[in-house]
């Protein structure tokens, strides 16, 4: 499951980009996780340039 550290999340739109499962969504100003979709592939936080995804297992 991805955890987002919202006040370091700058909106900028690679981790939706890169979901397999599409489990990212990027609303009007905040970031969200579908947490039944995630498979803890690990991708968004590799793409993340603010490191604000955690990946707990
Ligand atoms: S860990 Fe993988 S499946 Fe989960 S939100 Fe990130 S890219 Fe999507
Ligand atoms: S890649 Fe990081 S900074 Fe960009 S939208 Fe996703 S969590 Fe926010």
């Amino acid at each position: 499951m991805i955890t987002i550290k919202q006040q370091l999340c700058g909106q900028c739109g690679l981790c939706p980009g890169v979901c397999p499962v599409q489990a990212l969504v990027l609303h009007a100003w905040v970031l969200e996780v579908d947490g039944k979709k995630c498979t803890g592939c690990g991708q968004c936080v590799t793409v993340c340039p603010t490191g604000a995804l955690t990946l707990k297992t």
